[in-house]
């Protein structure tokens, strides 16, 4: 079987205009990968560090030229001759390295370059599909076979808000998803004819059309809830049915807008407390049929979070993204503590690919739900894409069904149910 023979990281550009990693590995059957590093903009506190410059003089401080040295000089050096296979041994020896509690001194960045390279190798190596080789992977690591039957549930953002966007909007991710029931290529399409169907009542309202970095429209308006009321619209204008065709989801982001006890929306005139804050989003999935709720509590509410899981957990996934950021001890207080129902999966928020998984495993085992995520800054690397039918995610959110770097993971969710999973 083949080694590695090289190992070269480089700055490229991503969807926001600044420096992230690319990584290539080549083994010495002179077969060659390539990864790239996605980036956060609304970050959890508790999130592995990301490692930048801080550089005035080069791309406002945001390069990656240290973690691309540490890469090239430290770590590279070291893995010539060593087997793609070894993913567990090399993710464990990043760590080691790293040697800090949220990988400080390397960088999340630089040591899931690493770790995403030798999983690309390794499926090379093998001929065979990324997402066969994570689920092998996961086989190998925890002796429980997740079986690969499904294309997971996209949820698609189509008004963005928050810190995504600079409209007046609170919340970050007005989204829609598609019955479960559908197929993921009926559902990319019916997701697709909705987002141009909004295209056209921001139009006929005379709101601005302009797409944010997600590719979600940014529309400016006096509340919150407008947002939702112009999405109804648009499915009524495409004769589907709320709550039957298609569903809401939202990514309220609430640690953004929480302040001493507070939460501060336009929908409401005055700054509301916490009781009057949880009737405020109780009501609202009274109002729509809300499938999913991400942050709708700042993730240092952890009290409240019990409280609305309470409320809403028999008909709505209660999402910890901020909340719980990937990390294995924040699931298992969430598991304990019974705080929510499902956790957001981010690798870069953790690190590597061995510790992603053993998140994924705590959850599986504790019929935790889990949704496989992008960023906000993207490349056009489709890995995630991968690694969620992988895992068999319960759901994927990757943005609007536009722009490049989101479309590139819908299309290859898209390619592996036609190509792979011969589902329709
Ligand atoms: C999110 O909050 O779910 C998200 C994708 O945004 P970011 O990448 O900015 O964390
Ligand atoms: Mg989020």
């Amino acid at each position: 079987m083949a080694r590695v023979k090289k190992i070269l990281a480089y700055e490229i550009i991503d969807s926001r205009g600044y420096p992230t990693i690319e990584g290539k590995l080549i083994l010495d059957d002179d077969q060659a990968v390539t990864t790239a590093i996605p980036s956060g903009v609304s970050i959890g506190k508790y999130e592995a560090y990301e490692l930048r410059d801080g550089d005035p003089n080069r791309f406002d401080g945001m390069g990656v030229s240290k973690a691309v040295y540490y890469i090239n000089e430290l770590i590279a050096p070291k893995l010539i001759g060593v087997s793609p296979f070894k993913q567990q041994e090399v993710d464990s020896w990043l760590i080691k390295a790293d040697g800090t509690k949220n990988k400080k001194k390397l960088g999340a960045n630089t040591t899931l370059t690493i770790s995403q390279l030798f999983v690309k190798a390794a499926a090379a190596c093998l001929r065979i599909p990324i997402f066969r080789y994570i689920n092998k992977l996961y086989f190998d690591y925890f002796k429980s076979q997740i079986k690969i039957k499904k294309i997971p549930t996209p949820i698609f953002n189509i008004i963005s808000g928050g810190k995504h966007a600079n409209n007046n909007l609170e919340f970050q991710e007005f989204q829609i998803i598609p019955s479960s029931a559908n197929s993921f290529s009926k559902s990319y399409q019916l997701a697709i004819e909705i987002f141009h169907e909004l295209k056209n009542q921001l139009n006929y309202h005379n709101v601005n059309i302009s797409i944010g970095e997600e590719g979600g429209y940014t529309p400016t308006f006096s509340a919150n809830i407008d947002a939702l009321e112009i999405i109804k619209e648009a499915i009524y204008k495409k004769n589907l049915n709320l709550g039957f065709d298609i569903f809401f989801g939202l990514d309220i982001a609430a640690s953004h807008f929480y302040k001493e006890g507070k939460y501060q929306i336009r929908d409401r005139q005055q700054l509301l407390g916490v009781d009057q804050y949880l009737e405020f989003i109780v009501n609202l999935t009274k109002k729509y049929p809300f499938l999913f709720l991400e942050d709708p509590l700042s993730d240092e509410d952890w009290e409240n979070w019990k409280k609305l899981n309470q409320l809403l957990s028999q008909q709505t996934y209660l999402v910890g993204d901020d909340l719980l950021t990937t990390n294995k001890e924040k699931l298992i207080k969430a598991i304990k503590e019974r705080a929510c129902t499902s956790i957001v999966i981010k690798p870069n928020q953790i690190g590597t690919i061995s510790e992603t998984l053993e998140v994924i495993n705590i959850a599986q085992k504790n019929n935790f739900n889990y949704i496989v995520s992008h960023r906000l800054a993207e490349t056009t690397d489709s890995f995630i894409a991968d690694f969620a039918v992988a895992v068999q995610a319960d759901f994927v959110k990757f943005g609007a069904p536009c722009r490049g770097e989101r479309v590139a993971k819908y299309n290859r969710l898209w390619q592996i149910e036609k190509e792979e999973l011969n589902l329709k």
